[in-house]
């Protein structure tokens, strides 16, 4: 029986993660098939109880539903708890369990930036949702002890905060309101700088201006794009890095949960550029731009998006 792993998500047509996980599988010779279900949050319940069928080898689960979803699943593994936020789902029979490998994608992806530096302590990051959540998290457990969280409506960062609580006992972690005075004071005193807002995922802006980028800091986008703010960053001197790395390990850790394999790296890499260059480029299940063509629920991901999934 061909086992089904499908991404939950609203809307869903432009993911690239179908690109990477049906080549995956394939190549490793599983058979199994990466759908795309298009369901909005009035469906999200029905969607997830559907995968305690036997045919369901797990799930991701992408915007807007990652924290809805905690509830809805039997268990969750500690990075799924801390972050509130869950991205993928396995089975242990009929018992669904949230992960959340947005956590070790971010982390890989901060570490490739760092290089062979000694690894910062305080951080800026822009944006409050599930993407900032991992990030937090991630920051957290590579010991930083100063993070300033900055988001557009501020109670939302301050939520963040508290539902951090006690992982952060140790450590700083500060909401902020958005004014680009006080971000600008931050980015003074800080070593890296995360973007987890999606702007500059559809429009070609950025969520600060280019004057108040300090030469020398690490900047990490999580979109999959070289973004305006990353090219005003090197234009100031920073080192860069956009999503990508972190989209495929988050992919790559899913893989090996459902499979029980190690993910092919190297060729899921590949199917991304190739999805990328096809014009996909969302890294996440946002739209980018005017859609090419709509999924149809339960659609097998390479055969129904002509922008690979
Ligand atoms: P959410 O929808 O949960 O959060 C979106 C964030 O962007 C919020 O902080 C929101 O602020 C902010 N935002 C959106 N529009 C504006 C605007 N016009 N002005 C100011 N702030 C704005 O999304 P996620 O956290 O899941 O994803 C955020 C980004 O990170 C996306 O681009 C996504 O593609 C990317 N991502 C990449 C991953 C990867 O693997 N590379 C993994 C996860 C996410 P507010 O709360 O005020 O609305």
């Amino acid at each position: 029986m061909t086992k089904r792993v499908v991404l939950i998500g609203h809307p869903v047509a432009h993911s690239l993660s179908g690109a990477m996980h049906q080549a995956a599988f394939d190549a490793q010779g599983i058979d199994a098939s990466y759908e795309l279900w298009d369901r909005p949050a009035i469906e999200l319940a029905d969607a997830i109880g559907e995968l305690r069928g036997d045919d369901f080898l797990g799930a991701n689960v992408t915007i807007p539903h990652k924290e809805r979803v905690v509830p809805l699943v039997d268990r969750l593994t500690e990075e799924a708890h801390a972050t509130g936020a869950v991205n993928t789902i396995t089975k242990e029979g009929k018992r669904l369990v949230g992960h959340n490998t947005d956590v070790p994608g971010f982390r890989v992806a901060l570490d490739k930036l760092v290089g062979k530096q000694k690894m910062p302590r305080q951080a800026v990051l822009l944006g409050a949702g599930g993407g900032a959540r991992a990030a937090v998290y991630g920051l957290i457990t590579e010991g930083f002890q100063r993070v300033v969280v900055f988001n557009r409506h501020l109670h939302r960062a301050e939520g963040l905060v508290k539902h951090f609580g006690r992982s952060a006992a140790h450590m700083e972690l500060r909401a902020m309101p958005w004014h680009e005075s006080i971000i600008e004071a931050e980015l003074a005193k800080t070593r890296v700088l995360v973007n987890a807002t999606s702007i500059g995922l559809v429009d070609d802006e950025s969520p600060i201006p280019a004057e108040i980028i300090p030469p020398e800091l690490l900047v990490l986008d999580l979109i999959y794009n070289r973004t305006k703010l990353l090219r005003d960053a090197e234009s100031a001197g920073c080192t860069v890095m956009d999503g990508e790395l972190m989209l495929l390990h988050q992919g790559g850790a899913a893989f090996a949960l459902w499979t029980g394999q190690p993910a092919p790296l190297e060729l899921m890499q590949e199917k991304l550029a190739e999805a990328r260059a096809g014009g996909v480029r969302s890294a996440e299940g946002e739209p980018a731009g005017e859609p090419v063509a709509v999924a149809a629920a339960g659609a097998r991901a390479d055969g129904a998006a002509p922008d690979g999934g």
